[in-house]
């Protein structure tokens, strides 16, 4: 290949994200199967007024880009851009807003987004309200100054499920744009743009990344006036992913149909077994039949997902399942490999109010799950062992 030709190809794979999205997937020049990380600050000029497409990282690199043409595609969306977190996406997003703007937000919230409009938002002179989107109807809640309307579905923990095309139509008819957080189920079960959302919204970290070895988030959108929007948002607070950490979440994206698969698969297994165990009071899971949002589920989703919310008959039991887990870890975060159980009302819950807590039914006898790929015996083998030993030493 003579430098001619490689300047030439450069060129053409230099282009801005829209034309990249056309190409639906940028190729390294080289032939690289992984895209290389190119981890560099600022990129040369060839001349007065040419550039490569790209000038400054904190604006654009080649990794990011590639990632986010990757999840744009996952997504269905115009755009995807790549930040240093989910709650920096979060936060970039609310910065579309100006002071008097008011939201509805769904009452059952990842706690880190909560914070965010409480502490910042509110700073910041918006207002939001609260509702169960899963049930209430959001029309009467809706004011003069409402822009948005913001949820979770399924939520975390508690997996109440919405149905976002409905809602989406009530939405658009009164010209607000509506937010979906697509973590819980991730691009490979649930296309939230699809049903009729404006803005997507991803913690990167969990099940995009899936390894539980880096952080990142993602805004995915199908308008280009909010995607010029974003994209100034973004350049200017400079929360862009790295190119190192956007490596990381390229290769997890490779394997996340092999990994949702299997978690899912392990998810109905241990949901199956929990409800056996007389200790355990109630097992929330979406893909039960019983589970209230089932049939929205079967309709908006391809598949349940990989979270389990369950409670049992006291806070000790509680406390002796979190003491005794030996394959599983005692830790936040959600949507890896391993297998994490989470205690909520200390934990991702920690900064939601009181009442909203006992309101969301999220008490201290709630256990989360966010199931990994192990062997399906072997998580079975572990609550086997787990729950004899709760059940001894709390018996005694
Ligand atoms: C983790 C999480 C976030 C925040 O993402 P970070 O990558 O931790 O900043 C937002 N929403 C949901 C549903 C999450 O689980």
């Amino acid at each position: 290949m003579s430098t001619e030709n490689d300047c030439k190809k450069q060129e053409e794979y230099s282009v801005d994200t829209k034309c990249q999205l056309n190409d639906a997937r940028l190729k390294d020049i080289w032939g690289a199967v992984s895209y290389p990380i190119y981890q560099t600050a600022t990129f040369a000029h060839k001349g007065l007024g040419e550039s490569t497409g790209f000038d400054y990282t904190r604006m654009q690199n080649p990794t990011r880009q590639q990632l986010e043409a990757v999840v744009a595609l996952l997504e269905n969306g115009k755009d995807a851009i790549a930040f240093a977190s989910g709650m920096a996406a979060v936060a970039a997003v609310m910065e579309l807003f100006s002071p008097g703007d008011h939201f509805i937000i769904d009452s059952d919230l990842y706690g880190g987004s909560v914070r965010l409009f409480n502490e910042i938002s509110k700073k910041n002179g918006l207002t939001y309200t609260t509702a169960y989107l899963s049930s209430e109807d959001v029309v009467p809640l809706i004011q003069e100054n409402t822009r948005a309307v913001y949820l979770e579905t399924p939520t975390n923990p508690m997996m109440n499920v919405t149905d976002i095309e409905e809602l989406a139509k009530k939405v658009h008819e009164r010209g607000l744009i509506l937010i979906v957080d697509n973590t819980f189920l991730s691009p490979y079960y649930q296309n939230p743009l699809d049903l009729g959302a404006d803005i997507v919204l991803h913690s990167g970290t969990k099940f995009l990344g899936g390894h539980h070895d880096t952080i990142g988030g993602f805004a995915v959108v199908k308008d280009e006036e909010i995607d010029e929007r974003l994209r100034f948002i973004y350049k200017t607070t400079g929360a862009g992913l790295s190119p190192f950490d956007s490596w990381l979440i390229l290769r997890g994206i490779r394997t996340l149909s092999v990994r949702l698969n299997k978690a899912q698969e392990n998810a109905f297994a241990i949901a199956e077994y929990l409800q056996k165990n007389k200790h355990v009071t109630k097992v929330i899971y979406p893909g039960l039949k019983e589970h209230p949002g089932y049939d929205i589920m079967k309709k908006q989703a391809s598949g349940f997902g990989a979270m389990l919310t369950f409670e049992v008959d006291s806070a000790e039991f509680a406390k002796e399942i979190l003491a005794n887990v030996e394959l599983i870890y005692f830790a936040e975060s959600l949507g890896g490999t391993e297998t994490l159980i989470t205690y909520p009302i200390t934990q991702t819950h920690a900064d939601v109010p009181k009442d909203v807590l006992e309101k969301n039914g999220i008490n201290d006898r709630i256990l989360r799950l966010s199931v990994g790929i192990e062997g399906t015996e072997d998580l079975i083998n572990e609550f086997e062992r787990v729950l004899e030993t709760a059940e001894k030493n709390t018996t005694r």
